[in-house]
């Protein structure tokens, strides 16, 4: 009899890992709270190993026509402009896909989707959300609620997508160890051409500032500005169409007023789960772990760790693999989520905001020289692009 996998959540990581474990023959059902796939704006980058994994079920070849191909970053000082641009074609051989794709997630998630459809082994059950979880050496059991109605499940194991808020996580008293930083992250989406504007800008874009930080990413339809807000501002002030209007005045002064499409205020974690493993139970992704949005690394972390926890998942179940493997998922992805994922965000954040002039000077000596040197830079991109992440996890035995 196929096994059976109960999945709660359908973001990327938990569609990515339905996909994966229905073509390799499982029974998948997942659980999602809400009506429909979210579409909301939040990641909007793809990076390159993330190509690299989506490829094999056609989703790349499907999503680089829906984003922009941006084969360039910058690391910006919001007055002076340029202080060092990459380019990420010194990746290529590392990967089959040299840069970053600028593609909101929802598109990813729509495709993924479709894909289910097709499969009469796959139920993606709306407006169900888990409520608790249980299990014995042999079986995982959940309560979920159904359009209202709380309905038993069972299944062979059960893998947690469900969020920052994960009710699998909570359920099994699994500690999310970290911090909330004081400010939250403003998004504003407009039509406003910057690229017309601002010299030579790329379509990912940090703008490092003593006193308001910001970063430009372009989608194929918006720019997205990214700030830091004072933590004494209420969110009501911060979504006030003047106070939005200031801070995008004070970025780029212009005569007529700006239009926004889109506004997102969020608060920003650095966490951790305490296990991303109990026993027949996972948890991947936010649940498992995360972090502030520079550098792009939640939902591509997320991807990644779905695509390694799924491949032993298939190695235990097709392959007669020792159960023990699923215990490198949590050796290897915890590790990365702590040692490498919220380090080098947290040290993003550090670096844009950075308020001592001569370190802000010398960071920026700093990145100019790794940019003007490609073996240096090569370098510096294989960790910005999570390479070097997934080679480090591959040794973690
Ligand atoms: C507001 C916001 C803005 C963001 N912006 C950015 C950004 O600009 N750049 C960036 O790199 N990253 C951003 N992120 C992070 C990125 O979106 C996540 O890392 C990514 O979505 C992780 O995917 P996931 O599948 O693990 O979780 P999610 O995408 O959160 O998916 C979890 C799913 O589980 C569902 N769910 C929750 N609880 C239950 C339950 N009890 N039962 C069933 N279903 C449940 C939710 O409805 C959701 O659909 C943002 C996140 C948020 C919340």
């Amino acid at each position: 009899m196929k096994k059976h996998v109960l999945i709660s959540g359908a973001g990327p990581v938990g569609l990515v890992s339905a996909l994966k474990l229905s073509q390799a023959g499982f029974k998948v059902t997942v659980f999602e709270s809400s009506s429909g796939l979210n579409m909301d704006l939040r990641a909007s980058t793809f990076h390159p190993p993330t190509l690299d994994m989506l490829a094999p079920f056609g989703l790349t070849d499907q999503l680089i026509p829906m984003g922009l191909i941006a084969r360039y970053t910058q690391q910006r000082d919001r007055h002076e402009g340029v202080v060092a641009e990459f380019d990420m074609e010194l990746l290529k051989g590392d990967t089959n896909y040299p840069f970053r794709l600028q593609c909101e997630q929802w598109k990813l998630t729509q495709l993924i989707k479709k894909q289910l459809d097709q499969n009469p082994d796959v139920e993606v059950v709306f407006e169900a959300k888990v409520e608790s979880v249980a299990q014995s050496p042999d079986e995982v059991s959940l309560e979920v609620k159904v359009h209202g109605d709380l309905k038993a499940y069972k299944g062979d194991y059960l893998i947690g997508a469900d969020g920052a808020w994960s009710a699998v996580r909570t359920s099994l008293g699994i500690e999310f160890e970290g911090f909330t930083y004081p400010e939250r992250f403003l998004v504003i989406s407009t039509l406003f051409p910057y690229e017309n504007h601002l010299p030579h800008l790329s379509y990912v874009n940090y703008c490092s500032d003593p006193v308001e930080w910001c970063v430009l990413l372009k989608v194929p339809a918006l720019w997205r500005v990214l700030f830091p807000t004072r933590p004494q501002e209420s969110d009501e002030e911060v979504l006030q169409d003047d106070s939005v209007e200031s801070r995008l005045q004070h970025l780029l002064p212009q005569d007529t007023p700006y239009k926004s499409e889109h506004r997102t205020l969020y608060k920003v974690h650095q966490k951790v789960a305490k296990q991303f493993r109990k026993g027949r139970v996972f948890l991947a992704g936010d649940s498992a772990h995360i972090n502030n949005p520079l550098g792009g690394m939640g939902m591509n972390g997320g991807v990644h760790d779905a695509i390694n926890l799924c491949d032993k998942l298939i190695d235990v179940v097709n392959h007669n693999k020792e159960s023990t493997l699923l215990d490198r998922y949590e050796r290897q992805r915890r590790t990365i989520a702590i040692e490498y994922i919220n380090a080098n965000t947290a040290r993003n954040k550090k670096m844009l905001e950075e308020r001592d002039l001569q370190v802000r000077a010398q960071s920026q000596r700093e990145l100019k020289a790794i940019a003007s040197n490609p073996v240096k830079a090569k370098e510096y991109l294989r960790k910005t692009s999570m390479l070097d992440a997934l080679e480090r996890a591959e040794s973690i035995q």
